[in-house]
């Protein structure tokens, strides 16, 4: 749809997700804007916040100088540690390289990019941050990531498997189903920690 869309020639800019998880775009997509003289805008250069580290999100964003990230701020620092990463030639090592495939290998094709369309549940379950329970728990040891997650993971008991949620998603993951291998992941940690 979205090539589609740049090849009316009524748009004078485009914005879709691009980041080294998902970068996809760079083929058919920011060729076809190219080509019309296109603004190439990278929407969610961190992948909905699955890349906590900003330095190598810009790496892989800096060798295409006319796609333009516009990440979300919460403080000057933040924004002071982007402007940083501009003031030096971008160089990606091999070893940055591994970095990236290391981050693609650990979600895999099935994970949530936290924007939400799924909600509101029924029933109630928090699915965003349960959705997350698995990256949070590679992140931090299983007694910070089970307190850190408790409310969003005892919600998942809610889940009674009705569907609404999977038809809202935009990269139909298979919702419950994932939230039930986060919950067993959990209930594991909850299990270690008696
Ligand atoms: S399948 Fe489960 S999580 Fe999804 S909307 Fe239904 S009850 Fe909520
Ligand atoms: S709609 Fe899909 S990708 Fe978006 S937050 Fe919900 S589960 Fe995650």
């Amino acid at each position: 749809m979205a090539l589609k869309l740049v090849k009316t020639g009524l748009f004078s800019s485009i914005q879709v997700p691009f980041n080294f998880i998902e970068y996809a775009a760079k083929e058919e997509l920011h060729t076809a804007a190219r080509e019309l003289d296109m603004g190439i805008l990278a929407m969610k250069p961190f992948a909905g916040g699955m890349i906590d580290n900003a330095a190598i999100a810009f790496k892989f964003l800096r060798q295409y100088p006319d796609v333009i990230p516009i990440p979300g701020y919460d403080s000057v620092d933040s924004v002071d540690e982007v402007v940083s990463f501009y003031q030096s030639p971008n160089i990606v090592t091999e070893r940055d390289t591994r970095l990236m495939d290391k981050y693609r290998k650990e979600l895999g094709k099935q994970f949530c990019r936290r924007c939400e369309y799924c909600q509101p549940c029924p029933n109630g379950v928090m699915i965003t941050p349960a959705m997350a329970y698995k990256i949070i728990a590679s992140r931090m040891s299983p007694a910070v990531s089970v307190e850190f997650s408790r409310a969003a993971m005892e919600s998942v008991k809610l889940c009674d498997d009705c569907g609404a949620c999977i038809e809202r998603c935009p990269y139909e993951l298979p919702i419950p189903e994932m939230l039930k291998s986060s919950y067993d992941l959990y209930e594991q940690h909850l299990a270690e920690l008696k």
